[in-house]
């Protein structure tokens, strides 16, 4: 049986599905590509060698926060994976100008959320969503984990302790530990993972919308962003289909313009909307962005972002091919 599948390109959606998946692809090459690396010395050079991925640095955010006190408080700037600062960075300032749209446009972690929840929807024929008041408290969750990461990092650690931790093999090896985070799982690990990757089937984002820390901060950076989505109470006829659509449960369609945290900038109330009636905006402007422009924006903001980190020489580890032969053999050792 044939089965005819029509790509509408004119559709902001695919366009953002194929840069999400695009985005994840490569996340995933990245993976294999520093899977490979690390195996190399593991095995003592039996296997072949590979360049090592930078780009595998955004998965330390943590140590990316401590590497902007360090930033800020001496001038530094972390020459062991100074490609988490710059990702960092880089994403602070697209939540700054473009909202929160890493985590609807290229977060790898919330693109296969997307695809859960989407799952779940066609299994059960709709997502599920907690009692309102729970909700509030759950979405403090985040925001509860960020503060703690902020206190012990950017407020109770001294400059000279950020400095120490940043020189020391446990920041060198961060990144092979995060590859064995997922290499090697634990039990506990897996389980926790299983039962966010459950939820995600019944609530969208589940995690997103609850626990990442890393959001909680995009979106509080989000809110002076000069975008927002705005209605033209004009044209409107209060449908509520954009409310329906909006995978942040925002009640698009009682407000004048959508300035929230939780807002991803994703577009899909645009998207949905009958009526055109709504469109993304620049705060005191009244003409609208077309539609293009945006995703052309955010992914300006990433591309220059990245590279610039690369053209100043922050992007590769200062660490050589002996300081990986001395130090992978002994991962266990030194970060326990
Ligand atoms: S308000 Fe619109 S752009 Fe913002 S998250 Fe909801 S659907 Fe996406
Ligand atoms: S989808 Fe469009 S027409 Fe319907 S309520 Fe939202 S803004 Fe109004």
């Amino acid at each position: 049986m044939a089965i005819n599948v029509t790509i509408n390109w004119r559709k902001t959606s695919t366009w953002r599905g194929l840069v999400q998946w695009s985005f994840l692809a490569w996340i995933l090459y990245l993976g294999i590509q520093f899977g490979r690396f690390v195996e190399h010395f593991t095995s003592k050079g039996v296997t072949a060698y590979v360049a090592r991925p930078a780009g595998v640095d955004g998965f330390l955010p943590i140590g990316g926060l401590a590497s902007l006190k360090l930033l800020v408080t001496t001038g530094q700037f972390d020459t062991l994976h100074p490609a988490a600062l710059v990702l960092l960075l880089t994403f602070l300032a697209m939540s700054l100008l473009a909202k929160k749209s890493f985590c609807s446009w290229l977060c790898p972690v919330g693109t296969l959320s997307e695809g859960v929840w989407k799952l779940g929807r066609r299994i059960l024929g709709r997502n599920f969503m907690p009692w309102y008041w729970l909700d509030v408290v759950l979405r403090g969750l985040k925001y509860l984990l960020l503060g703690f990461f902020v206190k012990i990092i950017l407020v109770d650690m001294p400059s000279a302790a950020v400095a120490a931790f940043l020189r020391a093999p446990y920041w060198a090896l961060s990144d092979v530990k995060m590859l064995h985070f997922f290499t090697r799982m634990t039990l506990t690990t897996l389980v926790i993972l299983v039962v966010v990757t459950l939820l995600s089937v019944f609530i969208k984002n589940a995690w997103c919308r609850y626990l990442c820390p890393y959001g909680a901060l995009l979106g509080l950076v989000s809110m002076l962003s000069p975008f927002k989505i705005r209605r033209d109470t004009r044209t409107c006829i209060d449908c509520g289909e954009c409310t329906q659509t909006c995978p942040s449960r925002i009640s698009v369609h009682t407000r004048l313009s959508v300035i929230n945290a939780e807002c991803t900038g994703c577009l899909s109330c645009v998207e949905v909307c009958p009526r055109n009636s709504l469109a993304m905006s620049v705060r005191g402007v009244r003409r609208p962005l077309p539609r293009w422009a945006f995703p052309v924006i955010l992914l300006s903001v990433y591309i220059v972002g990245v590279g610039t980190g690369m053209a100043s020489g922050h992007w590769e580890s200062a660490l050589q091919y002996n300081n990986y032969q001395q130090l992978i053999p002994l991962i266990d050792r030194f970060a326990p």
